[in-house]
């Protein structure tokens, strides 16, 4: 392909995209904002279903990989009530791989394999419509020009404002993130009651969900219905402040459910954000979107599939018909809405039933997803 393709941002959509851009013998340029692979934690364990994620891993070639290294145990699901009563008790069948679990550490390395990401490379903006492609500026100050620049930079993506005005708003919904180390040792209560794979107890407008990672490490959510500013008299760094007020939150639910607050060590404040269901803009020549940046929506499991699956399409579509890229891209972006569309509108009505004023709502999503 003659074609000078970027793409910004090394998550799940940039890395698959480039992954399967790869494959096919065409090269990408990866521009991502962190200064290193280990810059950052990259957050909880991913659940990547048979027909996305994972048939965006086998469209890089990885699916065997990936088997190897998720872990379908990790399907389990165990419900409760604030009291701590067990209300639903889920495990997957050994040979169940619908969606198996990946730390997202795994899942970033598996990705990132042979690949030449150009680590510490910000954008700042993306100026479309010069004669000689798409000039990508970075924060340093320099200056790039390719024929097409895919942005999958996330939820406050820099590439955005080329083709979209949109911007995220805030749910009402905010995560409050905490984590356990070598739960089975340290806290083995805890571990009981995580199980292998992940706990959720719901309560009034309040709900608080486990998840194990690999290693015995398990992230914890505290999920509840405030104002964005909720937190402005607090210290984000003050652990000890912030679990007291947490605890306050969830006054009168059931001891060893706290207990999943009380041993966690740092706490991330998470608000969830989201893009208009159904975000779709006027094509603009030399510029598309992927992921998050394209359709960022409640974390009810589909993001970073959706992110994946869009990245090894486009990245087969631009293989198959190179000849007309800006038609190519067109066309990939009416079925990338289309999908994105159906699953925004799903995870948005599941956000409203999971932290709701009727915790028998949460309970009811969960089994129409998951009957038994
Ligand atoms: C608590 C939580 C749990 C979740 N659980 C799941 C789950 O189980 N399953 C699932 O499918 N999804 C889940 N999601 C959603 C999922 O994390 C996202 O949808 C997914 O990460 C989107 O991938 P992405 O590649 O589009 O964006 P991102 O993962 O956000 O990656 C964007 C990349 O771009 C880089 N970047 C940002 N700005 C710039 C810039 N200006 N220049 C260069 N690089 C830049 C970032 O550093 C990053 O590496 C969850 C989300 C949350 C918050």
């Amino acid at each position: 392909m003659r074609y000078r393709i970027a793409v910004v941002g090394g998550g799940p959509a940039g890395l698959t995209f480039a992954r399967v851009l790869r494959r096919h013998g065409h090269p990408v340029t990866i521009l991502e904002r962190d200064p290193a692979p280990d810059a950052r934690p990259l957050g909880g364990t991913l659940d990547l279903h048979e027909e996305l994620g994972q048939r965006a891993l086998d469209k890089a070639g990885l699916l065997a990989e990936f088997r190897a290294l998720s872990r379908p145990e990790g399907q389990a699901m165990r419900i409760l009530d604030a009291d701590g009563t067990v209300l639903r008790d889920w495990r997957p069948r050994p040979d169940d791989r619908a969606h198996p679990e990946i730390d997202r550490g795994q899942l970033r390395d598996l990705l990132l394999g042979p690949l030449d990401v150009q680590w510490g490379r910000g954008v700042t903006r993306v100026v479309p419509g010069a004669r000689d492609g798409v000039p990508v500026h970075f924060a340093d100050g320099r200056q790039e020009t390719f024929d097409l620049v895919v942005g999958a930079d996330g939820a406050w993506s820099r590439v955005r404002p080329a083709v979209s005005s949109a911007t995220p708003t805030y749910t009402g919904v905010t995560y409050v993130e905490t984590s356990l180390d070598d739960v089975d040792t340290r806290h083995p209560d805890l571990a009981r009651l995580i199980g292998d794979g992940s706990v959720a107890a719901y309560g009034v407008n309040r709900a608080l969900v486990a998840q194990r990672n690999s290693g015995g490490h398990v992230k914890v959510y505290a999920q509840f219905r405030a104002p964005l500013d909720w937190h402005t008299n607090l210290d984000p760094a003050d652990a000890e402040a912030v679990r007291s007020s947490l605890l306050a939150l969830f006054d009168g639910w059931a001891a060893p459910v706290l207990g999943l607050l009380r041993h966690g060590t740092a706490f991330v404040h998470r608000p969830l954000h989201v893009l208009p269901v159904s975000h779709t803009w006027t094509h603009v020549p030399g510029v598309t979107l992927l992921g998050d940046a394209a359709h960022l929506m409640p974390p009810l499991g589909a993001g970073a599939n959706l992110a994946m699956l869009e990245g090894a399409e486009l990245a087969e579509s631009l293989a198959a018909r190179p000849e007309d890229l800006d038609e190519t891209v067109r066309a990939f972006e009416e079925r990338m809405w289309a999908r994105a569309g159906r699953w925004a509108k799903i995870t948005t009505a599941g956000l409203e039933r999971l932290v709701s004023p009727d915790p028998a709502a949460a309970l009811a999503l969960f089994d129409q997803v998951q009957p038994s």
